[in-house]
């Protein structure tokens, strides 16, 4: 909690994704901090989407914490069928291995719309889905090449002469 930058992101979805707010900032000034009561408050089917929206890893995935870092894992478009949610996601591979799956996101970095809706995704699919044999995976997912993501993927031609890279 101390990443967290009170951006509210997190609250927003909740409300989104709750009836009544379950979730938002104790203390006042400096004190100030996001309720660490999140997991136990938000009793819903979506609740790991509040994940997603954190934009400095405050919030994290239980099943991924401290595994790897996303920039040495493979973000591959897949799918599967969900009677809860759309079911379109992005793994995050190494190897053949699923290491975390996540929703898909937009070069804003929000949850992108899947047929007019927000694409969130069910904690099903999230925490429980790291067989690859329960996704049908599209290929690979188009990463911004200046995000931190993209870091080593880049194609560079060496020219041997000068050592230089074009
Ligand atoms: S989304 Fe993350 S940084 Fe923003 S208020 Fe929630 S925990 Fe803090
Ligand atoms: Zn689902």
């Amino acid at each position: 909690m101390n990443r967290c930058i009170l951006c509210y992101r997190c609250v927003h979805v909740a409300n989104n994704l709750t009836e009544d707010r379950v979730h938002g900032v104790l203390n006042r000034g400096e004190h100030a901090e996001i309720s660490t009561y999140i997991e136990n408050a938000i009793d819903n089917d979506f609740s790991g989407n509040m994940i997603d929206v954190c934009p400095v890893g405050a919030l994290t995935d239980k099943t991924f914490r401290f595994k790897s870092r996303v920039w040495f894992l493979k973000p591959m478009e897949a799918e599967c069928s969900c009677t809860k949610c759309s079911g379109k996601v992005v793994l995050w591979m190494f190897g053949n291995e699923v290491y975390r799956v996540t929703a898909r996101k937009d070069t804003y970095g929000e949850v992108e719309d899947i047929e007019g809706k927000p694409g969130w995704i069910c904690n099903e699919c999230r925490f429980e889905k790291k067989d690859t044999a329960k996704w049908n995976v599209i290929g690979p997912r188009v990463v911004d090449r200046h995000s931190v993501i993209s870091q080593g993927k880049y194609e560079t031609k060496i020219d041997s002469s000068t050592k230089n890279i074009e």
